[in-house]
């Protein structure tokens, strides 16, 4: 059976969206670079031809190419008959959520490490028997042999599901195999694989595989997560809304138009004081505020890409933090990543409460706040 696609009309926006591309994936150029890597029929034929014009152009493709006789014809009964009954079970949220479902304790974590490169890792867990199954690695770097990454996850099926163990199975793997990385080292393979492996604590918790994966975290031992001591709760700018008067300030008056509002009034309940980061440069003064006064940890909401990009920051902040993921189209989606750099990010992305509330029971609690 051969399966293929023609990509004809430009939608390129559209299918980031919902492939949902790592940033880094995306290069420097964001949107830009994926339309100059990436052609649409459109963009080569002017008028662009009818549907059946198509179709008919690549039946006589592959008739000519492959030397074959085409018959067109319609399901057979027995085909129909098994269509039927199969479709029954894969548009039940049974298969299409079955990787996710927390009854079955079994699922995907993921984890990223950054230093020159991106690595990420995705750990298929069984939680019930402690066990990785499997692992997959990808991201943005140049490795021979190419055959060291399939090798490398070979040996790493059906391993303990313990960051440590895992973490010594990727250097034993490393020292007994000759390689040559250009933009990542074999810690960064530790690193994700033990961060996705660390995540398991979560979903003993309580909290779904894609809600975990949802979880981003620095200097965090999740064993441990209910012994932190979070004071503060810090949002994005750009989950307020466009055009309020408060969307590039630290506080919010919780009007209640926008996510940011609900979100500083559940902050305020769990005892946490809200306040809003309104750039990178902010985010950055910030933390040097908090450790100055003694701050030991923040929960805070922000995207996936700007945590990866900046997961130096977080990392070295002497801080103990946990974010949970925005939960819409960002600023690099929209390639709009630089202006958000400086805080001029103009669209409204949405906080995910659900998990924020859900994250905020699974630490220790403090006494609510009354606003002021
Ligand atoms: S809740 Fe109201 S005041 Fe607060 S950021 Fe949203 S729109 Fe502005
Ligand atoms: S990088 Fe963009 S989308 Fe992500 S938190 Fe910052 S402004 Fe929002």
């Amino acid at each position: 059976m051969f399966q293929g696609t023609l990509l004809v009309k430009n939608v390129a926006e559209d299918m980031l969206k919902a492939l949902r591309v790592p940033a880094e994936k995306l290069g420097r150029h964001g949107l830009e670079s994926i339309k100059e890597r990436v052609v649409f029929l459109e963009e080569l034929l002017s008028p662009l031809p009818e549907p059946e014009v198509l179709k008919n152009a690549l039946l006589t493709g592959f008739t000519e190419v492959l030397g074959i006789e085409p018959i067109p014809s319609q399901l057979t009964d027995r085909e129909r008959e098994i269509y039927n009954e199969l479709i029954k079970l894969f548009s039940s949220d049974e298969w299409i959520y079955k990787i996710d479902n927390p009854s079955s304790r079994k699922g995907t974590l993921t984890g990223v490490s950054r230093a020159d490169g991106v690595v990420r890792a995705a750990a298929h867990v069984e939680v019930d028997k402690k066990l990785v199954t499997s692992v997959q690695f990808w991201g943005d770097f140049f490795v021979t042999p190419k055959r060291i990454i399939p090798d490398l996850e070979a040996s790493l099926k059906f391993i303990p599901a313990n960051p440590k163990k895992a973490r010594e199975k990727v250097d034993e793997f490393f020292v007994k195999n000759k390689f040559d990385f250009i933009g990542v080292s074999p810690k960064n393979f530790a690193d994700a694989l033990s961060m996705a492996i660390e995540k398991i604590e979560l979903v003993r918790r309580g909290l779904t595989f894609e809600e975990t994966n949802n979880i981003m975290f620095a200097n965090i031992d999740l064993r441990r997560i209910e012994e932190y001591d979070f004071e503060y709760f810090l949002f994005p700018y750009c989950s307020k809304l466009v055009g309020c008067a408060w969307r590039h300030d630290v506080d919010c008056p919780m009007c209640g138009q926008c996510s940011v509002g609900e979100g500083y009034e559940i902050a305020l309940a769990s005892g946490l004081k809200p306040m809003t980061i309104t750039s990178f440069e902010h985010l950055v003064q910030t933390h040097r505020w908090l450790r100055k006064k003694g701050v030991k940890g923040y929960i805070g909401s922000c995207c996936e890409e700007f945590f990866v990009k900046h997961k130096d920051e977080f990392d070295g902040s002497g801080l103990n933090i946990i974010l949970v993921r925005i939960d819409s189209a960002t600023c690099y989606e929209l390639s709009q990543a630089k202006a958000a750099y400086r805080g001029e990010f103009e669209s409204q992305t949405e906080l995910n409460l659900k998990l924020i509330r859900k994250t905020l029971g699974l630490i220790r609690p403090r006494k609510s706040i009354t606003a002021e």
